[in-house]
């Protein structure tokens, strides 16, 4: 059986553009929930924030831009690389799943709540560049320390597809881990090492979707599609994952 494929952009500006697009049409899209999060709300903001590669590449490229290397190696000081994180990827995940496997449950063992080294008085340092999974946060009722994150399920369907297509499109040499784990790989290396768990990203194997979310899931891959003038990824996508 012929495995289904969506197209990588080969071109790193290229990537990153897609990454700029997909942000902007989340923004938009999670409008519609009621969300109690606000400036200042910082408990989701720890060090088991995961991302990839490619995001680190934005926020790295922010901290060029605006000439604070110096200040980005103080804040990477403070969380040495390695701390924790699950051994397997979002993409990897969906295809255990996709493949009826079990997942080891130690793969998800190991998170860091300590606070993001890039909180500042309760505020993100980066917030402009901040990776997806921060930008997927939300919940209906403010959190607390014994109060866990609320959210719409279509929202925590799209958080993962979205991941997944993120994944994606670093799948040709990039690579999936906290963010101060990746962080720490771009600035002092860029090599995969056991040490800071750097786990190499996945091309899509299939989506995890209820019946009833694929409307809504495809309609948002048509309006990402729609900010491109060439049919790429967003239209294999459609057509090899989520066929009428
Ligand atoms: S990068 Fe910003 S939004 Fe993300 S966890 Fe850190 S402080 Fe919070």
């Amino acid at each position: 059986m012929i495995q289904p494929q969506a197209s990588i952009p080969a071109e790193m500006d290229h990537k990153k553009e897609l990454l700029h697009v997909i942000y902007g049409v989340y923004a938009r899209w999670v409008e519609r929930f009621p969300l109690a999060c606000r400036k200042g709300c910082a408990a989701c903001c720890t060090n088991s924030v995961t991302m990839t590669s490619l995001e680190g590449e934005i926020i790295l490229d922010f901290v060029k831009g605006t000439g604070r290397e110096e200040w980005l190696l103080e804040k990477l000081a403070g969380a040495p690389p390695g701390k924790g994180w699950g051994a397997i990827t979002m993409n990897q995940f969906a295809g255990a799943c996709l493949n009826h496997q079990e997942v080891d449950r130690e793969t998800t063992a190991g998170w860091d709540f300590t606070p993001c080294v890039f909180l500042e008085a309760k505020v993100c340092s980066i917030y402009e560049v901040r990776p997806f999974g921060c930008r997927s946060f939300g919940s209906f009722e403010q959190c607390a320390a014994d109060r866990a994150a609320e959210m719409a399920p279509i929202q925590l369907t799209v958080n993962t597809v979205l991941t997944q297509i993120i994944e994606h499109v670093s799948s040709d040499g990039g690579y999936c881990s906290t963010m101060t784990d990746i962080l720490h790989s771009l600035v002092n290396s860029g090599i995969c090492n056991e040490k800071t768990h750097l786990l190499p990203a996945r091309p899509l194997p299939g989506f995890l979707l209820e019946p009833h979310e694929t409307k809504e899931v495809k309609a948002l891959l048509l309006q990402l599609d729609g900010h491109f003038s060439d049919k790429g990824i967003f239209g294999d996508l459609i057509d090899n994952f989520l066929p009428i």
